[in-house]
């Protein structure tokens, strides 16, 4: 296909902000995509392989200025000058390639394929050479787009498509593209296909060979990471009591990171909940697995957490976070930073799936495979009642054992991959914490000048890839890096990121997602928003979860209005 009619495309769907009118254009779009072009899918949504996939495109803005630079002749100082007063790379590109297509003819004809085939080589390049034969796969393709062409794809290049797609729409414009007669059944046999494979062309040629059958029978695959099921806040013990019906299981929320085991055979495969692979940094986990879980072949949910290796105590987040990305050093990590796995889920087991079963009858399969060896690998601690009063004591001794809260869990729920269904309810005794994503932040003086000293947090919007202001932080962080989170390290990771300047303060793309607690939440005409937090504080770095998982400005109004509340559990 012609890259100008996915251009043509992504011109229309930025043209309106409507989700109907979107899911319209797209159906429109992929009733007439043949099957092998089923890779476009990939497109839409920014990417170049399927979600669960860990090639991801990763081109920094200053590559992309020098590929515009080189592509339309144009040295880089006056590429990225047009980058601070315009904002938008996408449109520099845009407006230099229209330039110079004034001066030259150009005939080639830019294909999909062949900009699938160049990004697609990028994430392999590795060792000497790699910027510029990164560089060259790029400006190819520049120099034979028009101008719209080289706006998305530098958009695409850079992560930034804006033209306001998400998985949801894409759901709904293939069951209104292949199943018109019955889209309430097809939302939701979609729905599970795409939480199944995490893989949205399989969906695609599903969908258009009209098999709406074979899609709600599509089974996870042990290996090929999943999403996990989202917990949702509850404010008293009473609502989640009436809303998850008794009896339900009480468990301890361990203070970690979500860690999804996959086993067959003898391989075993480690994924986040963004689902990266991190087999390699946790050599640990493989030993627990293979001498304390029986069974051929399972997908275990489980929290890993981090405990002091002298005294034992179980550690929060942040010391161990450090381990998810680690690339070297990984037995000294792992000696300093133990981590014990609680595991609380099973979704497959020797050779089935079982995340339609109950929740009951999941628990009971973890419990009978794994064979706990505390601070190694222990199954989640857990009660089942119906008695609010012993639910509540429990929650008091998950918190003397030094962990976060509990969660309560509904016994007849099945697994529901990706979704905040509210089947697991949270309790924490801080119910005051958010997770947020950095949009900007100002420089330091004095003793902090060259760092990024204060922050501006936000929330997602109403629509996608909105993000609202919320407030500013700068309380929290720490002057070296190995006490906490410091200035040094988020001014390093947020450079890169940078989008606009504005004397000391700086935009950045919504990348970096952090922990905050605050005291309060109030109205606020500052923020766009229209909320500020109170006294914000950074507890963690959230490098574990993906972007889609931040608060929502819903969320922040509800927990505006249950602080009037102010719930005192015990
Ligand atoms: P939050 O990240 O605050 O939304 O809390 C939900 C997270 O708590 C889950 O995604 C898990 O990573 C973690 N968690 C800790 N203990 C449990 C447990 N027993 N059951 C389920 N999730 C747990």
């Amino acid at each position: 296909m012609q890259y100008k009619k996915l251009a043509e495309l992504y011109e229309a769907l930025s043209s309106t902000t409507k989700r109907l009118e979107k899911t319209k254009i797209l159906a429109e779009f992929l009733k007439h995509l043949q099957e092998s072009d089923k890779e476009i899918i990939y497109l839409l949504s920014g990417n170049i392989y399927p979600d669960y996939d860990e090639r991801k495109i990763g081109i920094s803005n200053q590559l992309a200025i020098k590929a515009i630079s080189k592509a339309t002749g144009t040295s880089s100082e006056n590429v990225t000058k047009d980058w601070k007063k315009i904002g938008d790379l996408g449109k520099v590109a845009h407006e230099l390639t229209h330039r110079k297509k004034q001066s030259t003819l150009n005939s080639h004809v830019l294909t999909t394929e062949k900009v699938l085939h160049n990004l697609q080589k990028l994430p392999e390049l590795v060792g000497k050479g790699t910027v510029d034969k990164k560089l060259s796969l790029i400006t190819e393709l520049l120099t034979s787009a028009s101008p719209t062409e080289a706006l998305y794809l530098v958009r695409t290049l850079i992560g930034d498509l804006r033209i306001g797609i998400q998985e949801s729409t894409i759901r709904d414009a293939l069951a209104e593209a292949f199943f018109q007669e019955n889209t309430k059944e097809a939302h939701e046999k979609l729905q599970q296909a795409i939480d199944n494979t995490n893989d949205l062309a399989v969906v695609f040629e599903l969908s258009k060979e009209g098999k709406l059958k074979s899609l709600g029978e599509v089974e996870l695959e042990v290996g090929k990471p999943i999403k996990v099921m989202l917990a949702q806040k509850a404010a008293t013990f009473e609502s989640a009591f009436a809303s998850l019906g008794t009896p339900l299981a009480v468990e301890y929320k361990y203070d970690g990171f979500r860690m999804v085991i996959h086993k067959k055979g003898d391989k075993i495969t480690l994924f986040t909940r963004r689902l990266e692979n991190v087999t390699k940094q946790f050599p640990e986990v493989q030993e627990y697995i293979k001498k304390y879980v029986t069974g051929k072949s399972f997908i275990l949910d489980s929290e890993a957490v981090g405990y002091d290796k002298k005294t034992k105590e179980y550690q929060s987040f942040q010391h161990i976070s450090q381990r998810i990305r680690r690339k070297y050093d990984i037995e000294k990590m792992q000696a300093e930073l133990p981590i014990e796995l609680n595991i609380f889920d099973i979704l497959y087991y020797d050779g089935k799936s079982t995340i339609n079963e109950t929740f009951r009858k999941r628990s009971e399969i973890v419990r009978k495979i794994v064979h706990s060896q505390p601070y190694k690998i222990i199954t989640s601690k857990q009660i089942i009642t119906s008695d609010i009063k012993k639910a509540k004591e429990f929650y008091k001794k998950a918190l003397n054992d030094n962990q976060e809260g509990v969660m309560l869990k509904n016994l007849e729920a099945p697994y529901k991959p990706g979704r905040r269904v509210g089947y697991m309810l949270k309790i924490k005794p801080e119910e005051r914490d958010l997770d947020l994503v950095i949009t900007g932040a100002e420089y330091g003086t004095g003793k902090r000048s060259g760092w990024m000293s204060s922050f501006i947090i936000s929330c997602k919007g109403k629509s996608p890839g909105e993000y609202l202001e919320v407030g500013k932080v700068s309380t929290g962080l720490k002057e070296k890096e190995s006490e906490g989170i410091s200035y040094e390290e988020l001014t390093k990771k947020l450079t890169p990121l940078i989008t606009k300047e504005h004397g000391r303060t700086v935009e950045v793309k919504p990348k970096m997602i952090v922990s905050v607690t605050y005291q309060e939440i109030q109205k606020s005409p500052n923020y766009k928003s229209g909320w500020a937090l109170r006294f914000p504080r950074f507890t963690s770095l959230r490098p574990d979860k993906p972007l889609t998982e931040i608060a929502s400005l819903k969320e922040v109004e509800k927990d505006f209005a249950s602080q009037k509340r102010n719930y005192r559990y015990g």
